[in-house]
């Protein structure tokens, strides 16, 4: 940042000044506090209101007479009185920052104090979670303090149907969990009747642990997708590619994302399938393809993407890592939490040529309907603000993606977490045996440990070994998700092992001794052994997602120690020190003491999160050019929805058939209705194809790797090209099927022109762990290309 050393001291000062500023103003909260303790209910909220101003803007006159009511107010409903930091955070929430506050200083009652100060300004707020089990949780626990000012609230159960859904969106303050508002968002942009939309718009989102959200998987795109049988790759090519040699039919990009195919690779399936070219064929793409007349090039063949998809379900994706097998199903693994990702699947290709690498039977493919990224979705909210533990070093993001400022909060009770130096290996094996060893003789000490894996393969062989060594151990992974808040709530108990593979059970609390309120006694006991003691299994591809673990131990001052036990051979360090070199000597153990091993594995690490920097803000790039267009196509749609534009072209374009349906009795709603699904059908139809060609230039500009043009410049002209022809297309269609439809009191027959909407739909994100090999394939592919 040479060169701008002022800024980051202009913008510290102001942190500064922010944080002086809001302590000041809870301590004359504090005043305020002895007129409000005899107050009725009733009075209580008054004053709340009355600190509200009325202009159009409906700013808070009054913040310290309004965090005095909101103090009052949780004492008498949820039975916490807020601590001062707890109501300077609300107070920078409300003003619109990202609050850094550490586990356990109580955010979900900050999340709810902030609700309900938006809420008394007229605001509709959405508190967007994690998961669905956290806004269930939290809405429950905070619901008596919307109720006492009087806001409705409500969350999105994730097996809520649209009634439901719709009912729940109407209400002031609601708790959802991040994937499901953004899936309601999907389905709302492919409604026919206005009335059929579930979703109110909010007017703030208050995002818990925001920096997982907003920053780690801002980019994961929710997808929605609608049963139409894909490209699966036939098993002939599964049992091809299985026979295939990596460095000669095919390379491994050094990061593990991208797979390449060779002259070979292609020449041996050519011979195999007794073709002339794998390149030859045009693709189903090729009308789309023409939009982009002068590169001349059509997309790759489908015969190509099968043998692409199969080469990296056989040799990127591995079982236990990226996906297991259970019921005779491939069922993801969402690698942020290290859980079953249920009700979601890889793109259509994918997820069929996993099924058919493990023998399973192949599902129907689908056809990708509509998507949208984390980050477009956030970017929906007019106003947003939210808190995590760890936040500053995620400033960077937050204030490039969001316009987010960042505000820390200092702890409740002064942290006591003793951080140990990384303790780091030549070798996985040496690292595991050296891990397995300090974890029983911690255990034997009596005192709890919390161990956080990279992924399931890894939570599983710590699991496995411990128990070899006589140590009984709770695993939290994809495959016990159920009970993982339950059990991670009772990780500090005297003598527990809980390994967990990386945020597993996040949102839950560990209290020492155990979660029950009867736990005092062995509260003090695992005080006097040190407290939760976290043991990291390799440092995360981030410092930040590193605290996030440390954040566990230590909570509201407890003792609590942590250290991370590492090996040249992780990931995050092979891809961060690729390239570099690093000689010492290893002691009998194998473990390298050496101050530039430690500095090395430092290194690697700040690598790695410029890295992700980069493939952030170039895959925005990409990202946002999609959702532009998505933003044109939702303007054409509303004017559809909501005034009779589709029926005032369709008749004009054919009066005659216009003339006829008129004449024959048919009320005009009904017209208009049949123009409307006409128009729409038409429309969504040939965004969901738009996509699946964007998908196709992406994979071909990766493929080819075109010389003498960055690829998003030539992504940038080929989408664009291809969407002018978009609307038009559209338009010219719903004209055709008006012209040839039939259409009755009873509305229009589309299905009887062979024109079906997808019988079923389903949700899931293409999730990325970019170090590891590409859980996410597209995203994989699309970091490697913009590289
Ligand atoms: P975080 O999300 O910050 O880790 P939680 O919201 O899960 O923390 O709260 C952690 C624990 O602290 C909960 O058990 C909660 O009951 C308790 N807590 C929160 N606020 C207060 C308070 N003002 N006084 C006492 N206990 C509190």
């Amino acid at each position: 940042m040479a060169g701008f050393g002022w800024f980051w001291k202009a913008m510290g000062s102001s942190a500064t000044a922010n944080q002086k500023k809001s302590k000041t103003i809870v301590s004359e909260s504090t005043k305020a506090a002895d007129r409000l303790a005899d107050a009725p209910d009733t009075e209580v909220v008054d004053i709340a209101r009355s600190c509200i101003g009325t202009g159009e803007d409906r700013a808070i006159v009054d913040a310290p007479l309004l965090l005095a009511a909101l103090r009052e107010a949780a004492s008498r409903t949820v039975g916490l009185r807020p601590f001062d930091v707890q109501l300077q955070g609300a107070l920078r929430m409300l003003v619109g920052d990202v609050v850094e506050m550490a586990t356990g200083e109580g955010k979900t009652l900050v999340g709810g104090l902030t609700a309900v100060g938006y809420g008394l300004q007229g605001k509709k707020v959405h508190v967007i979670t994690v998961n669905s089990f956290l806004a269930g949780r939290d809405e429950a626990w905070m619901g008596p303090l919307l109720d006492f000012f009087g806001l409705s609230h409500g969350a999105i159960r994730e097996e809520a149907g649209a009634d439901e859904r719709r009912d729940v969106y109407a209400r002031d303050v609601i708790f959802t969990a991040v994937n499901e508002a953004g899936f309601d968002v999907l389905r709302d942009q492919l409604i026919t009747r206005r009335a059929d939309a579930v979703r109110t718009p909010a007017d703030v989102a208050v995002i818990d642990e925001a920096d997982s959200v907003m920053v780690d998987e801002a980019l994961v795109p929710l997808v929605l997708a609608g049963s139409e049988p894909g490209p699966a790759p036939a098993g002939q090519i599964t049992d091809l590619v299985r026979r295939m040699e990596e460095n000669r039919h095919f390379t491994v990009s050094g990061d593990h994302r991208s797979i390449f195919l060779t002259d070979e690779g292609a020449a041996f399936i050519e011979k195999e399938l007794g073709i002339d070219s794998l390149y030859g064929e045009v693709g189903e793409a090729g009308d789309n393809a023409d939009a982009d007349g002068d590169s001349g090039e059509a997309a790759p063949g489908p015969l190509l993407s099968q043998v692409n998809v199969a080469l990296h379900a056989q040799h990127l994706l591995t079982r236990d890592v990226h996906y297991i097998v259970r019921d005779g199903k491939v069922a993801l693994i969402d690698n942020a939490r290290g859980r079953v990702a249920e009700l979601q699947r890889w793109p259509d290709g994918l997820q069929a040529a996993v099924e058919a690498k493990e023998g399973l039977k192949v599902t129907d493919g689908g056809r990708i309907l509509d998507q949208i990224t984390v980050q477009a979705l956030i970017g929906l909210y007019p106003q947003k603000c939210g808190m995590t533990g760890t936040a500053v070093a995620a400033s960077d993001q937050l204030r490039q993606f969001y316009d987010l400022s960042v505000s820390v909060i200092e702890p409740n009770v002064p942290t006591k977490r003793f951080d140990e130096v990384d303790h780091v290996f030549a070798s996985d094996e040496d690292r595991d045996a050296a891990v397995i060893d300090h974890i029983v003789e911690v255990q034997g000490t009596g005192q709890p440990v919390l161990v956080g894996t990279q992924d399931i393969a890894a939570s599983e062989r710590i699991a496995d070994a411990l128990v070899l060594r006589g140590v009984d151990c709770n695993v939290l992974n994809a495959k016990n998700h159920e009970a993982e808040a339950a059990t991670i709530a009772e990780a500090g108990r005297p003598g527990r092992v809980t390994v967990s593979t990386q945020m597993a059970g996040r949102g839950t609390d560990i209290r020492l001794g155990g979660s029950g309120d009867a736990e005092d006694a062995e509260h003090a006991r695992v005080v006097d052994l040190g407290g939760l003691h976290v043991v990291g299994v390799g440092r995360f591809r981030s410092q930040r997602l590193d605290n996030q673990l440390r954040g566990r131990a230590g909570r509201q001052g407890d003792p609590g120690s942590t250290v991370f036990f590492v090996s040249l051979e992780d990931d995050m360090v092979a891809v961060g020190g690729a390239g570099d070199e690093l000689t010492a000597q290893p002691d009998a153990d194998g473990r390298l003491e050496q101050k530039k091993v430690l500095q090395f594995v430092d290194h690697c690490q700040r690598v790695t999160e410029g890295q992700m920097l980069d493939i952030h803000a170039t895959t925005w790039k990409y990202n946002k050019l999609i959702n532009d267009q998505r933003q044109i196509i939702n303007a054409r749609r509303d004017a559809v929805l909501d005034t009779e534009t589709a029926w005032d072209d369709l008749s004009l374009h054919d009066v005659e058939k216009a003339g006829e349906l008129t004449a024959a009795g048919i009320d005009h709603a009904v017209l208009v209705q049949a123009a409307r699904e006409i128009m729409l059908y038409h429309l969504d139809h040939e965004w969901s194809d738009h996509l699946a060609y964007l998908d196709d230039i992406r994979e071909s500009i990766h493929l080819r790797a075109i010389a003498n043009e960055s690829p998003i410049d030539e992504f940038h002209r080929m989408s664009i090209a291809a969407f002018g022809e978009l609307a038009g297309r559209a338009v010219a269609k719903a004209r055709e099927t008006f012209s040839e439809a039939e259409i009755t009191a009873g509305g229009v027959d589309l299905g009887g022109l062979g024109l079906h909407k997808p019988s079923a739909t389903w949700t899931y994100m293409v999730n990325d762990n970019p170090l590891s090999s590409g859980g996410g394939s597209m995203m994989g592919s699309i970091a490697a290309m913009f590289r």
